[in-house]
C-alpha cells in the first residue's frame, strides 16, 4: 500500500520509506492510501479472540501488503509483550488501562512497534541506523525502551536538563546497550532545535543515517488502533455492551491517539462517538466548538502530555473527513479542564470509586461523565500509570497513596549514565560524528 502526504505536494511513498522518513518531503504528514474495513461479522465473534489475536488481525488489515503475514505476526507478538484491559470504575464507565507495558504509558505500544518494524525494512542492509528524540519526559522512555536492545538501531535521547522528573529520567539514563540519554544545557525546545537541525545537516546526512521516533511516524500512530478493537472485545466479553452503543474518550495532546481511534472507527469498528479531552490547551476544543483552528504556545498544565499548542495529528484529522467541520464535530465531542478541575476530579473519583487516576486520564473519565447517557456504555483511555506522576497524584490523594509499581522502582535502582552537552548545534554534530 502506497502512503500519500497530507500537503499533497510530493509523491506518495511505500510504507517502507514513509517509516524510515517518518515525514514526507513536502513537511505533511503521510497517511495510508486505503482503509480496509472488517466484516461486520467480525464483531459477532470477537470477544472470542486474545488482544494478541486481534491486533494481528487488524494489523494484517492495515501492513499486510507490506509485511509478510509470519513476520507482521512475529513484531506483533513481540509488540504485545503485556496487555491492554479494562476496569469497571463505576456504573456504565470504563477505563481502558494502557499502563501496563514497560514504561506505563500508552506510547510503549506504538514505540515498539516502530522498533521492530523499522529493523524488519532495515534487513539485510547492516548499515546502522541512528534514532534522534527530543524529549519532555514520556516520549524519550517509550522510544528508548521500544528499541532497547534492536540490533542495528542506536538511539539518543535528548532532554533538558534539570526539567525531568527522577522517574522519567531514570527510564532513559539507565539503559546501557543501544541508548545514549543526552542531558542538554537548556530546555525542552532547545533539544527539539537540535534534533530538527541535524535532519536537515547535509554532512551529518552524508556520514550516518539518520531517523525520527516521533508520534507523526506512521509505524508509531497505526498500531495504537489495536486496543480500541480490543477495548471493545472486552467489554462485550464482559456484557457490558448489550444493545448499547459505545463511547470512546481519549485525553488528547498530538492527537495520534484520537486519530488511530478514528482509524479504527473507519475500519468498521462500532463506536458511536469519540470524546477529545483536553487539559487548558484546548486548541482542538475550539475549532470543535466554532470551526477556526487558532495554533498558540502551548500552557503548562498538570497534565503535562497533553501540553501542546498546535496538535500535529490534526492535520491527519481533517484529510481523513475532507476537511468537513460539521463531520469531525459530529464524530468527536470536544472537552477541556483546568488544573484546578484535574485535582478535584482525581479526588473524587479516588474518594468515591477507590479508583485511581493519573491527571490525563482524570479528564478522560470526566468528559465520559458529563456526555454518556443511559443508552450508552463509556470507555476512556488511561493513558499513563498514576505513579508516573507520583509528585502530583500525591498532592491530591495524599502521600503514600500512590504505589510505586515493580517495574518503575527497578528503573530507579539503576545507575544514572548520560553525557552532558550544551545547546549549541556544532558541539552537538560534532559529538555525533565522532561517534
Ligand atoms: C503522549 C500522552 C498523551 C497524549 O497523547 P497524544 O497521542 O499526543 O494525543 C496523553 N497522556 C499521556 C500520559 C501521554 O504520555
Amino acid at each position: 500500500m502506497k502512503y500519500y502526504s497530507t500537503n499533497k505536494n510530493t509523491f506518495p511513498v511505500s510504507l517502507n520509506e514513509a517509516v524510515i522518513k517518518g515525514l514526507a518531503s513536502d513537511k505533511g504528514l503521510f497517511m495510508p492510501e486505503k482503509i480496509k474495513k472488517f466484516d461486520p461479522s467480525f464483531f459477532k465473534t470477537i470477544d472470542k479472540l486474545s488482544f494478541q489475536e486481534i491486533a494481528f488481525e487488524v494489523a494484517k488489515k492495515i501492513f499486510g501488503d507490506d509485511v509478510e503475514e509470519s513476520k507482521l505476526e512475529e513484531i506483533v507478538y513481540d509488540t504485545l509483550s503485556f496487555d491492554c484491559p479494562v476496569e469497571l470504575v463505576k456504573e456504565n464507565i470504563w477505563s481502558l488501562e494502557l499502563f501496563h507495558g514497560p514504561t506505563l504509558a500508552f506510547k510503549d505500544v506504538g514505540a515498539r512497534f516502530m522498533a521492530r518494524l523499522l529493523k524488519f525494512f532495515l534487513g539485510e542492509n547492516q548499515k546502522q541506523v541512528n534514532v534522534l528524540v527530543a524529549t519532555s519526559g514520556d516520549t524519550g522512555s517509550a522510544v528508548a525502551n521500544g528499541f532497547l536492545g534492536v540490533d542495528g538501531i542506536h538511539v539518543y535521547v535528548l532532554y533538558p536538563k534539570g526539567k525531568v522528573s527522577a522517574i522519567q529520567e531514570s527510564q532513559f539514563t539507565t539503559l546501557e546497550k543501544n541508548i545514549t540519554a543526552l542531558e542538554i544545557d537548556g530546555v525542552f525546545d532547545d533539544c527539539q532545535h537540535l534534533v530538527k537541525t541535524a535532519f536537515l545537516d547535509k554532512e551529518l546526512n552524508e556520514k550516518m543515517a539518520l531517523t525520527s521516533a516521533n508520534s507523526i511516524n506512521v509505524a508509531r500512530f497505526l498500531p495504537q488502533a489495536f486496543y480500541y478493537f480490543n477495548a471493545y472485545a472486552r467489554l462485550k466479553e464482559k456484557g457490558a455492551l448489550n444493545g448499547k452503543y459505545l463511547v470512546v474518550s481519549v485525553p488528547s495532546g498530538n492527537f495520534g491517539n484520537l486519530t488511530a481511534g478514528l482509524f479504527a472507527r473507519e475500519m468498521g469498528l462500532p463506536v458511536e462517538q469519540f470524546i477529545a479531552a483536553n487539559n487548558a490547551n484546548d486548541i482542538v476544543f475550539e475549532y470543535l466548538e466554532t470551526g477556526n483552528y487558532n495554533p498558540r504556545s502551548s500552557v503548562e498544565t498538570l497534565a503535562n502530555a497533553m501540553d501542546v499548542g498546535d496538535p500535529s495529528n490534526f492535520a491527519r484529522i481533517l484529510d481523513l473527513y475532507g476537511n468537513s467541520h460539521s463531520t469531525i464535530s459530529e464524530i468527536i465531542k470536544g472537552y477541556w479542564y483546568s488544573d484546578e478541575e484535574i485535582r478535584e476530579i482525581v479526588k473524587r473519583v479516588y474518594d468515591q470509586t477507590g479508583y485511581l487516576c493519573d491527571p490525563h486520564g482524570a479528564c478522560g473519565f470526566q468528559a465520559l461523565k458529563e456526555f454518556l447517557s443511559e443508552h450508552q456504555t463509556g470507555v476512556f483511555l488511561e493513558t499513563a500509570h498514576p505513579a508516573k506522576f507520583t509528585e502530583t497524584v500525591e498532592s491530591i490523594v495524599g502521600k503514600g497513596n500512590v504505589p510505586l509499581p515493580e517495574k518503575l522502582a527497578e528503573f530507579m535502582k539503576g545507575e544514572k549514565q548520560s553525557i552532558s552537552l550544551g545547546k549549541g548545534f556544532e558541539g552537538f554534530k560534532d559529538f555525533l560524528l565522532k561517534r
